[in-house]
């Protein structure tokens, strides 16, 4: 086996990105292993560095360097220059390293997976923070009709709003507004789509919003990787549901395919990942 790939963040040791990402290079037969490299910021950039080695692949980067990497790399897709985060380095063949964000594509993938089409749509989004980032560029480039952003500090949603809405020639109804704003149930009742992107829920408990206001028209989409009380609730009230785990999975499936140039096999990874997840329960 060769290490090829590894994720670079800090921490990274709960990532389960090896267990499919490894279970799609046997799949193919190939020896690479992708590995957990836990870096911290001041190593980050001999670690970069690092992967223009012969033999890399490239690397997945994860929280907190997302950002921090990009000055590192010598080129930039579309997608990372636009959200100035790069969650994806492929190592060119001539040793130049291009950062891709496959976060923003997996994410629109995982909602294409439920049968979901953005155009249109109206859309809520719980959280201003990185993901939340992604997921609010992915939406206003795909034609919805309005995305309103609920985060208990409001100048990051308005921050988010405003990044977004300069790197698209749509004109989507953007709205920001803190939780406890009394316009907040009358903006989530008319959703098609609501996500949460806060890490509230991380602890099987609190909800990012008040239940009653989920309505059985809506797919509720919670990036959290596996059933929150948001999740179970939209159950309840009769909607539909997708987790983050989609996501995850997505996301490391266009960085598998952008490293290797296969086809990445989705179901192959898939139940890799939610067998990962249910033996972590
Ligand atoms: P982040 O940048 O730290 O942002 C966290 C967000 O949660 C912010 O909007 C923050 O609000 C809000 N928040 C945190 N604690 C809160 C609380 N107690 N009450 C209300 N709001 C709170 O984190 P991130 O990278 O965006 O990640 C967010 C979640 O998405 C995590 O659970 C992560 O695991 C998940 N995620 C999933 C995927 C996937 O592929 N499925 C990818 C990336 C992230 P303020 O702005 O007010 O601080």
């Amino acid at each position: 086996m060769i290490t090829s790939v590894g994720l670079i963040g800090d921490p990274v040791e709960h990532s389960i990105s090896p267990v499919f990402q490894n279970a799609a290079f046997r799949h193919y037969g190939l020896p690479d292993q992708y590995t957990l490299w836990h870096t911290s910021a001041a190593d980050l950039p001999a670690r970069v560095a690092s992967l223009r080695a012969d033999g890399m692949r490239g690397a997945n980067v994860t929280l907190p360097h997302k950002t921090a990497v990009v000055p590192l790399l010598d080129e930039l897709d579309e997608v990372a220059e636009a959200v100035g985060a790069a969650n994806t380095i492929v190592r060119m063949v001539d040793g130049k390293l291009r950062g891709l964000n496959t976060d923003v594509p997996g994410f629109m993938n995982a909602l294409q997976a439920m049968g979901f089409d953005p155009n249109g749509a109206t859309c809520v989004l719980l959280g201003a923070g990185g993901a939340a980032r992604a997921v609010a560029y992915g939406l206003v480039k795909s034609g919805i009709r309005s995305l309103t952003i609920v985060n208990r500090t409001l100048e990051n949603a308005e921050a988010v709003l405003a990044d977004v809405l300069s790197v698209t020639d749509l004109d989507p109804h953007l709205l920001a507004l803190t939780a406890d704003a009394p316009e907040v149930a009358d903006v989530v009742a008319g959703a098609d789509l609501l996500v949460n992107s806060t890490s509230v829920g991380l602890d099987h408990q609190a909800l990012p919003l008040a239940p009653e206001l989920i309505t059985s028209r809506m797919l509720v989409v919670d990036l959290i990787y596996r059933t929150t009380p948001l999740l179970q609730s939209a159950t309840q009230h009769g909607a539909r549901i997708q987790d983050g785990l989609e996501m995850l999975v997505q996301q490391g499936a266009l960085a598998f395919e952008a490293w290797t140039g296969l086809s990445a096999p989705l179901p192959v990874m898939r139940a890799a990942a939610q067998q990962a997840i249910e033996e972590r329960r």
